[in-house]
């Protein structure tokens, strides 16, 4: 039997409002607001752990974002910063020694800067991709963040495998390619001995998984529908819950009493 980690944080996440055109394709023509999220983590022996870091900018989002802010009508409460949630947990931005980056898009890295000197886990060529993009995809990455990333000290997950970060079986990320080509999920045992899966951006609502279908922001499409495919296995298994990170439901319905889900 696997260890378990024991407490969870969903931290009050900075939310955008835009066309659902972004979520999938065949989709559009209806404004969606969704969190863009970070997750706390802390494991009994080892300390905590952050997996993704949201959007920068708190209480003044034009501020790093320009006109964006406003068009995008992106809500980030000066209180929701990384580091005041972590002061308000009792914690300092140093006790996060491992950073989990789902991938290198801009609404998942806005809060690198914090955690200059952690140790960081991004998937194989991600960093790389992330400097010489695609031109479609361009847009997705900031140069700021990728800046602050320097100061992480990466170690990269080998394509389609795996990795047990504590060697206990409490958190494991799983390297699932196609919307970016180092895109991870994380994978928890939770206290009541349930896995919890944290897709990142592998999907963006529960619909990708069902039929298997991506988005338009996808590096690549084929990739993308296989690593579909995998979450649908895993959403399959017995005591797991596949929780999609941007999709509004999954939001309300895992956090029901705000940020602490364990
Ligand atoms: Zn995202």
């Amino acid at each position: 039997m696997s260890a378990t980690i024991k407490h969870l944080w969903a931290l009050d996440a900075p939310t955008v409002t835009m066309d659902n055109g972004i979520m999938g394709l065949l989709k559009g023509g209806e404004q969606i607001t969704f969190p863009l999220p970070a997750f706390l983590i802390e494991h009994p022996e080892h300390g905590l752990l952050i997996f993704d870091t949201g959007i920068g900018g708190a209480g003044d989002p034009a501020s790093v974002y320009g006109p964006a802010a406003e068009l995008y009508k992106i809500d980030f409460p000066a209180e929701y910063a990384l580091d005041r949630q972590l002061a308000d947990l009792g914690f300092t931005t140093a006790d996060v020694t491992r950073v989990v980056l789902s991938h290198a898009h801009f609404d998942h890295t806005g809060g690198l800067h914090h955690f200059a000197g952690a140790t960081g886990y991004i998937g194989s060529g991600e960093l790389r991709y992330a400097h010489t993009p695609d031109q479609h995809v361009a847009m997705h990455f900031d140069p700021r963040d990728l800046e602050a990333a320097k100061q992480i000290d990466w170690l990269e997950i080998p394509t389609h495998g795996e990795h047990d970060v504590y060697g206990d079986g409490s958190v494991v990320v799983l390297s699932l390619p196609g919307h970016t080509p180092g895109s991870l999920a994380l994978k928890v045992r939770m206290p009541d001995d349930t896995n919890l899966v944290l897709t990142g951006d592998v999907a963006h609502d529960h619909d990708n998984v069902t039929f298997c279908a991506g988005m338009p922001a996808d590096a690549d499409t084929v990739g993308a529908i296989e690593s579909l495919k995998s979450l649908k296995l895993l959403r399959s298994q017995p005591n797991t819950t596949v929780w999609v990170n941007h999709d509004p439901e999954d939001w309300a319905k895992n956090r029901p009493t705000g940020r602490q889900v364990v």
